[in-house]
């Protein structure tokens, strides 16, 4: 469905104030940047959103976001890699060049990537992706290997810069289940902190609230803004 600026702007806006009122009860030091998760949309509601100030935007298949980084490769944005990343579509994935690759699930994954980064001999940044709900259907690495395995591809990945971590929110409608997948996914950005990292990439349309109120700093935002 493509949405007016009008109809974009009024959704934007009160998304914006959600943001602002969940950022301000964790710490008003908290900056909490948005990325549009732009998978279920058409390619004129991003560019109205570009209109109306948004650079960050995600898509979570390789196919996708290589024909909307090409159709859109006027317009000065940031794109997300936010999806499972299959071995046969790493080289399609570098050459996109995103600004960020959010679901690192793997050390095995790292590996691969950064062998591929070292014969173009190009970088990529990246956030490793924790299975914070321990939920089979869900990727990323448990939230008890996560430390040694961010500092493991921190010392065999020369070629990704890990940035910091991401994980999808319990799937339940028990408010504590989420909070507690979001506090575990905070307590270890919290202890990577000293490695560098400085994106806990948490929270999308249905649950970013709870993210932001345990410490989120960046949050995936699609079907809300949408409809
Ligand atoms: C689709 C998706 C989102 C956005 O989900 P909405 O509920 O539509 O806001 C966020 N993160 C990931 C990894 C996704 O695949």
């Amino acid at each position: 469905m493509i949405l007016t600026k009008e109809q974009l702007r009024e959704n934007l806006d009160r998304l914006i104030w959600d943001i602002e009122e969940a950022r301000v009860q964790r710490s008003e030091h908290l900056i909490v940047q948005l990325v549009v998760v732009a998978k279920y949309t058409e390619i004129e509601n991003i560019k109205t959103l570009y209109s109306l100030g948004q650079r960050n935007f995600g898509e979570n298949q390789v196919q996708q976001l290589s024909s909307r980084v090409g159709e859109l490769e006027d317009l000065p944005l940031a794109w997300h890699m936010i999806g499972s990343l299959q071995k046969n579509k790493i080289n399609k994935i570098i050459d996109l060049n995103p600004v960020l690759v959010q679901s690192i699930d793997s050390l095995e994954l790292a590996m691969e990537i950064n062998k591929r980064l070292a014969v173009k001999e190009q970088q990529l940044s990246g956030l490793l992706q924790i299975n914070s709900s321990y939920e089979e259907s869900k990727s990323g690495v448990s939230p008890e290997a996560a430390k040694d395995i961010y500092q493991q591809i921190q010392e065999s990945c020369p070629n990704i810069s890990l940035k910091g971590v991401m994980t999808i929110g319990a799937h339940s409608k028990d408010e504590k289940e989420i909070k507690k997948s979001f506090e575990t996914t905070y307590k270890i950005y919290d202890s990577l902190q000293k490695s560098g990292a400085t994106i806990c990439s948490m929270g999308m349309s249905g649950d970013f609230k709870y993210a932001i109120q345990e410490g989120s700093n960046m949050i995936r935002v699609g079907s809300r803004l949408f409809s």
